[in-house]
């Protein structure tokens, strides 16, 4: 896993003010000293501290990403909506799309396609997730619901080339529970399958315990990490151990 670059996207949810950047002051410094290790560190904050992050990590190899936008690249009368183009304004070089947190608030794969396609356009890199439900799980029709967010998702997209898969499975989102890592195997697999070259994360209870299974799966390029990535000690830990 140590021959490729690993992702780690920090997802900070509704979590955090002004004063939680003083948290990344630990991360800059450790990523000094990380330096040799291939590493991409994503943060994705509220919005509202898209700016002040992107101020704060200006001079290090972080980047920073924001966690929804509207599907319309141009300025609306929409109000509380924030565009792609307004995003990558305040420094945001990232956006996830497809959060099952927000298709469950009622974004279909329609309206998701759109949002890809305009940030592409706005110039924004896309962490989309997709994933399954326990009770589909339970159907055993993982694979078909996966496939069917791609091609919804991705329709008409002929350049994937900005676009990263997170393979979130619903009930592994703040459960403390994943899925066993020969299922994760073969689901990246499957995704890699579908869309050739793609990048594919695994996100859901990602911990500083469960790091050190997860991190043999080797077709993995990386994790997106929740409630773990709001306490800095966690998150760097979760970094050192995916590299020892
Ligand atoms: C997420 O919601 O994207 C996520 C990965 O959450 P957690 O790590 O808290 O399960």
């Amino acid at each position: 896993m140590t021959n490729k670059y690993i992702y780690f996207v920090a997802n900070w949810k509704m979590f955090g003010n002004l004063k939680s950047l003083n948290s990344l002051n630990k991360v800059i410094s450790f990523l000094k000293k990380f330096k040799k290790n291939k590493i991409k560190l994503i943060y994705c904050p509220p919005a509202t501290l898209l700016k002040p992050l992107s101020d704060k990590i200006k001079t290090t190899k972080i980047k920073v990403g924001a966690q929804n936008c509207h599907e319309n690249e141009n300025y609306g009368a929409n109000t509380g909506q924030i565009n792609s183009s307004m995003l990558k304004s305040v420094g945001a070089k990232y956006v996830i799309l497809g959060h099952s947190e927000n298709r469950h608030l009622g974004e279909d794969d329609n309206l998701i396609n759109l949002k890809i396609k305009n940030s592409i356009k706005s110039g924004l890199k896309i962490i989309f997730c997709i994933g399954e439900s326990y009770s589909q799980r339970r159907k055993k029709i993982t694979k078909k619901i996966l496939l069917h967010q791609i091609s919804r998702g991705l329709r008409q997209i002929k350049n994937k080339k900005n676009i990263i898969i997170a393979y979130e499975p619903i009930w592994a989102i703040g459960s403390g529970l994943i899925p066993k890592d020969t299922e994760i195997f073969n689901i990246i697999k499957f995704i890699k399958k579908k869309v050739k070259g793609s990048k594919v994360l695994y996100g859901g209870s990602v911990n500083t315990k469960n790091i050190n299974v997860l991190k043999k799966i080797d077709n993995v390029d990386g994790f997106l990490v929740g409630g773990a990535s709001q306490n800095s000690n966690n998150f760097i830990d979760i970094i050192k151990k995916t590299f020892n």
